[in-house]
């Protein structure tokens, strides 16, 4: 497999979004929310979305440079409308004002309605935790066809809808729960149509709502669907995310007209802890659970107990090291969506060549 740098595939990933448009302070942002991404073990949201985001943008459904509306500013309120922008920007954006506003009032409500594709939602979560915040959002994808079968569904009828919620651990460390309510992401089935390999018990169901472990129907024929996770209670959570995303937050949702586009609405309440908890306090809080939890015996075929946040953390120290790899079939789709945008393979090679693990 294809094997490249963070560096490397950070520079590809700033090359494509450049030729798409974006100004250097975006191709930034994007690049580097990607590559964190796959850094974190999420190759469903790392580069391998590059040529979604090309899609997107020559069907007019993804806008590069967008300037984000503000729709309320008061008090604790903060509504931004990004109107199909780069989600990591305006995500980004977004969540950066709202911290500011969190260090003034004590806490934010941020509504962030009508992103592109934002991504992967931790990065806000770090973001936040970075500067002393709790952070929990609720977020829904809309604009494109159903993915998600909730339980007792033989059928689609939402996104993926993710919840993320974190806290600061000692030594600035999260205790980060980052989650699609889908048993996997969409990505993950991408990634593993792309290898040609099964995804995990219970993930998917097939055309007549029956479990399957095989992408393909999904992936390539277009039929099947996501499970929930959790049976009725995952189920329960991705409804409540597409209520508070769309009706709370005033986004779209999955009953609204769609045009085959990928947005993400998210509603965050971010928590100034030098207000409410005290940042040691909670940070020490949250590491006396975790150590409580880490105690306990590991059940059969476990070896040990971890926390939400620990697996991303030991993958990018992993791939920090040995280099990230992306499958053939990904990387494909990469070079063909950056010739697509007006990128030749010396370019290609320039960016990443010098830089493959
Ligand atoms: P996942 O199942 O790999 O992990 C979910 C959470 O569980 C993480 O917080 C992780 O730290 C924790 N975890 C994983 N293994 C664990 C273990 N053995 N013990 C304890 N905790 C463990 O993630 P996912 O549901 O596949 O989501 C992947 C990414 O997709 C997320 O970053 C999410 O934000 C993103 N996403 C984005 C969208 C969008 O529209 N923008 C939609 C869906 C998902």
């Amino acid at each position: 497999m294809p094997t490249f740098t963070a560096h490397g595939l950070q520079t590809l990933s700033h090359l494509i979004a450049s030729r798409m448009g974006s100004e250097a302070v975006e191709a930034a942002e994007v690049a580097d929310h990607l590559v964190r991404a796959n850094l974190a073990g999420h190759d469903s949201h790392g580069v391998g979305m590059l040529p979604a985001y090309v899609r997107l943008l020559k069907a007019g459904l993804l806008v590069p440079n967008q300037v984000s509306d503000t729709v309320l500013d008061s008090g604790a309120l903060l509504v931004i409308d990004a109107k199909r922008g780069y989600g990591q920007r305006a995500a980004g954006d977004a969540v950066r004002r709202g911290i500011a506003k969190a260090k003034e009032m004590g806490a934010c409500v941020l509504a962030l309605r009508n992103a592109s594709h934002i991504g992967r939602i931790g990065t806000y979560g770090e973001l936040a935790i970075a500067h002393g915040c709790a952070f929990t959002a609720f977020v829904n994808v809309a604009d494109h066809g159903d993915a998600q079968a909730t339980w007792g569904a033989a059928e689609a009828r939402l996104g993926t809808n993710p919840f993320c919620t974190g806290v600061p651990g000692p030594n600035g460390l999260p205790v980060l729960l980052d989650m699609a309510t889908t048993t996997i992401a969409a990505g993950k089935a991408r990634v593993a149509y792309n290898k040609g390999v099964d995804v995990i018990e219970g993930a998917l169901i097939d055309a007549e709502g029956n479990p399957t472990n095989d992408p393909t129907g999904f992936m390539r024929d277009k039929t099947g669907a996501l499970r929930s996770f959790g049976t009725h209670k995952g189920g329960g959570l991705a409804i409540m995310c597409e209520i508070m995303a769309m009706a709370v937050a005033g986004g779209q949702g999955t009953v609204d007209e769609r045009k085959g586009g990928t947005l993400n609405s998210m509603l965050a309440t971010i928590i100034d802890l030098s207000k409410l908890g005290g940042a040691e306090t909670v940070a020490a809080r949250a590491e006396a659970t975790r150590a409580h939890i880490k105690s306990a015996r590991p059940a059969p075929g476990f070896s040990e107990v971890l926390t939400p946040g620990e697996p991303e953390r030991r993958y990018a120290a992993k791939r920090l090291a040995e280099g990230i790899e992306v499958d053939e079939q990904s990387w494909a789709d990469i070079i063909a969506a950056a010739a697509q945008v007006g990128i030749t393979d010396a370019e290609i090679a320039r960016a990443v060549g010098s830089n493959a693990a």
